[in-house]
């Protein structure tokens, strides 16, 4: 290979040095190499007006994290005598140019699953292919490449995390090598008038920072996902015993989990493969250890199942034309969910939640279970695909395949079987509702994680904190918090509302029996 081949390494997801197959490649025997990242307007959307249902842009603390996330590569490119280049538009126009421009001869970047990728990148090799450019793109955001595993599978996606146990085995990692640095990376080329730029501020691209009040605790970065990972990972007897349905949700201070999902997801500052290289060294270590799919190791595999089933199903991200998705009639009301939405439901448990979204962008998985029960099958009856797009714009780790799945998941939609037996052991499905009082209560019944998330609350005696709507008047007034004035009243009531919703639920399982046996019922069957 000509050492005067210029190379382009395309950063979307893998926003980190180690582990990075595409960035290896590029840097290998390139006279030059030009390290890009683009901002896609499609991503973005600071507005929080004009945020409304069906909207997927990012809010502010993504965006913080990812320009976090960009500034800690950007340091570590220029340690190794390179740096990142960015450039703003559609991301397919501006490769398209800069392969032009800066007479690229490689082109490498991560393989993406995502529909919007898909679409972008079949029309960016065609195009490198045209022109001669050598493309260059593994599959290293997962630690199975999903095509395999369905093809494995006789051409479906595997739809049950036994199945799909079976069908991978051991991913191919477990043996290799893994690049983790460099001592030095080919230098950046002239970069002409394609207009490149330092990474921009939250401002710059039209966010606010002073909108909030409590910023989230969980910085974006490769530095950042790398402590984080070893911190866990360095208490072994908590890695051996990881259990989750055993976590706090309401453990706010010091997580139940790791709270890897922000580097590892949107935007890869951590590598999936290096974190399970990592658990396996501690379970070489330990006499015993937790398995799937509660184990650590269990939680990894259940991202690799949902991006193996997202890809290998035709509309995964909607009800209507998603062959694994129950039919469910679910209401449209646009001030229920917006109540939802900004901690307003009138059930702390709920607000609380809700309002750890809005701050922190992160909340422990069975917070996610019991605010997304409440909106669909348990308390509101509308539609999934509705939280769907608040969670997408609110969480730091918001994941379009992880994020659809837990969704339809959630709301009994599909998946349901295998979701059950894991954490409750079986029973019908859709009867088995997180109650918005008692759940939490188990966990924290003096409601401090409540009271920091709503401070309105905070001197709400603990025998009210979860119901304060019972609170005699003069308890309200005492802890200046007036139900109905300061602090909403219950937007519906639970008994009658989970009632009711069970009814509704009953009903549709029943037609979509009728209509064609279900097809996700068709699909699931292998569970039973
Ligand atoms: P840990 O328990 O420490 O697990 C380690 C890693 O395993 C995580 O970082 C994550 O990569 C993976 N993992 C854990 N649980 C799951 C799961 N259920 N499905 C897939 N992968 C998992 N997770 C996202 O990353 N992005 C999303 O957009 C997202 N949306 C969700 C929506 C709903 C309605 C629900 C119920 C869950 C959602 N989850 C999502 C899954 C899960 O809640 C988070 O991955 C987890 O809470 C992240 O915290 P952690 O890193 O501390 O997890």
């Amino acid at each position: 290979m000509s050492t005067e081949t210029n190379s382009l390494v395309w950063f979307r997801k893998s926003l980190r040095v180690h582990d990075n197959p595409a960035l290896e490649h590029a840097s290998k025997g390139s006279g030059s190499m030009y390290p890009v990242f683009v901002i896609d307007p499609h991503y973005m959307e600071p507005d929080q007006s004009a945020f409304s249902p069906g909207s997927s842009r990012a809010g502010v603390n993504r965006i913080r994290f990812l320009l976090e996330s960009l500034n800690d590569l950007d340091s570590s490119l220029k340690k190794l005598g390179s740096r990142l280049l960015v450039l703003k538009g559609e991301p397919g126009d501006v490769i398209l140019r800069c392969l032009q421009e800066w007479k690229v001869k490689r082109l490498c970047f991560e393989y993406d699953t995502d529909p919007y990728y898909q679409a972008l990148d079949f029309r960016v090799k065609e195009y490198a292919s045209s022109i001669g450019v050598e493309v260059f793109s593994p599959v290293s955001h997962t630690l199975f490449n999903p095509t395999e595993i369905i093809k494995k599978n006789g051409g479906k996606a595997p739809l049950s995390y036994q199945s799909f146990l079976k069908i991978a085995g051991e991913p191919s990692c477990v043996n290799s090598e893994l690049v983790m640095s460099y001592s030095s990376l080919p230098p950046v080329g002239d970069v002409g008038s394609l207009g490149v730029s330092e990474v921009p501020t939250l401002e710059e691209l039209g966010y606010r920072d002073d909108e909030q009040d409590e910023l989230t605790p969980f910085r974006g970065g490769e530095s950042e996902a790398l402590k984080r990972l070893r911190k866990s990972i360095s208490d072994k007897a908590w890695v051996a015993n990881f259990e989750k349905p055993k976590g706090d949700p309401s453990a706010f201070l010091k997580p139940a989990t790791t709270v890897l999902s922000p580097y590892l997801k949107k935007f890869g500052c951590l590598s999936s493969r290096y974190f399970y290289q990592c658990l396996q060294r501690v379970y070489k270590d330990v006499k015993k250890h937790s398995s799937p799919p509660v184990s650590l190791l269990g939680q990894l595999l259940w991202r690799e199942f949902f991006y193996t089933t997202a890809f290998g199903t035709r509309n995964f991200d909607k009800m209507k034309g998603n062959p694994i998705c129950k039919q469910i009639p679910w209401k449209e009301d646009h001030d229920m969910l917006a109540a939802w939405r900004d901690g307003k439901t009138g059930y702390p448990w709920i607000d609380a939640i809700m309002i750890q979204l809005l701050k922190w962008g992160w909340m422990h998985h069975l917070a996610r279970h019991c605010v997304a029960c409440f909106l669909t099958r348990g308390d509101l009856f509308i539609h999934w695909e509705q939280g769907r797009d608040v969670f997408e714009r609110l969480l730091i780790d918001s994941d379009w395949a992880i994020n659809n799945g837990n969704w339809m998941w959630l709301s009994c939609s599909s998946f349901f079987y295998q979701a059950l037996r894991c954490f409750f052991g079986g029973g019908i499905q859709y009867n088995r509702i997180y109650s918005p009082i008692s759940f939490g209560k188990k966990y924290d019944p003096d409601g401090k994680y409540i009271k920091h998330f709503l401070p309105v609350l905070k001197d709400m005696p603990k025998q009210y904190i979860y119901e304060p709507w019972t609170a005699p008047l003069s308890v309200q007034t005492k802890a200046k918090c007036i139900v109905g004035k300061d602090y909403p009243k219950p937007m519906v009531m639970h008994d009658e509302a989970s009632k009711e919703c069970k009814r509704k639920m009953g009903e549709a399982y029943a037609l979509n029996k009728k209509m064609n046996g279900n097809i996700g019922d068709e699909d699931l069957k292998d569970l039973r």
